[in-house]
């Protein structure tokens, strides 16, 4: 038996239009996987780029917005990817961005994590879930006072699941992925100087792929992984080594 082959697996990625999220789509589906792809806007780059996936149409500002999906149909993995981001000094940071974000970025991943992981108890099967945290897990950062704290929320969630959950055939860890050349990140990269200091800091001396952190997810979600719970790996170039 291959144990990094998801066969016979149904996997949920969120956010997978674009970006870290299109990228773990791929890289599921690579492996065997069947992949649902969620995310507000239409996922058809990300469902021409594999086979057999479908569209789950999800907005989280909704943040109990997938908790009867998993009731709907029996799905083995689940990827909380979707994320925003708001910029502002902490002095000024309004109250409407620290909702949105936290909204997206932690209520949504701990309802849907409860959803996924009471359907997948009520059947005895097996699953697992990765979330997507980030180096804003255990750094502070800089004008995204809500990111920081969801994010680090995140790492919270994952850890007291996979303690809870681990019993119960239920994988739960998550990714902390650095500087990943997504949409996202595309203005650091536009601007020279910020780009070269990026640069600098990243040990491995390059940004992270957006594939790097598909393949993780791969590892995470495969027998392999099995009696790994509650793991925040980081996949950053070597950024927290420093
Ligand atoms: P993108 O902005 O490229 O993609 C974000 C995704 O989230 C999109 O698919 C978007 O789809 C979805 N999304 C946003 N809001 C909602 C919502 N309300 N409901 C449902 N889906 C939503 O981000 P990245 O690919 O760069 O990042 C993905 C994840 O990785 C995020 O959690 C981010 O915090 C994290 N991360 C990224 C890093 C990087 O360097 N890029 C570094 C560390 C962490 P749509 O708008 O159609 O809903």
């Amino acid at each position: 038996m291959n144990p990094f082959s998801l066969h016979g697996k149904t996997a949920l990625v969120t956010g997978a239009n674009t970006g870290i999220g299109q990228a773990i789509a791929v890289s599921l589906s690579n492996a065997g996987a069947q992949v649902l792809c969620a995310a507000r806007r239409d996922c058809d780059e990300t469902l021409s780029m594999i086979e057999g996936g479908r569209h789950v149409a999800l907005d989280f500002t909704d943040p109990m917005a997938a908790t009867g999906l998993f009731e709907a149909e029996k799905i083995d993995i689940l990827i909380n990817n979707a994320g925003i981001i708001r910029r502002a000094d902490s002095v000024d940071f309004s109250e409407a961005d620290w909702d949105d974000v936290m909204d997206v970025n932690l209520k949504a991943v701990f309802f849907t994590c409860q959803a996924f992981g009471k359907a997948v108890m009520a059947r005895q099967g097996e699953g697992a879930i990765v979330n997507i945290a980030s180096l804003l897990s255990f750094q502070g950062g800089i004008r995204v006072p809500s990111y920081t704290a969801a994010k680090h929320g995140v790492a919270g969630i994952t850890k007291i699941l996979a303690n809870e959950w681990a019993a119960r055939r239920v994988n739960v860890n998550a990714i902390a992925p650095g500087y990943i050349a997504t949409n996202n990140t595309q203005a650091l990269r536009d601007d020279p100087v910020r780009n070269k200091a990026i640069l600098e800091r990243i040990p491995a001396g390059r940004w992270g792929e957006a594939s790097d952190i598909g393949e993780t997810a791969v590892f995470l979600c495969s027998p392999a992984a099995k009696y790994i719970h509650g793991a925040i790996l980081n996949v950053d170039g070597g950024w927290l080594a420093r």
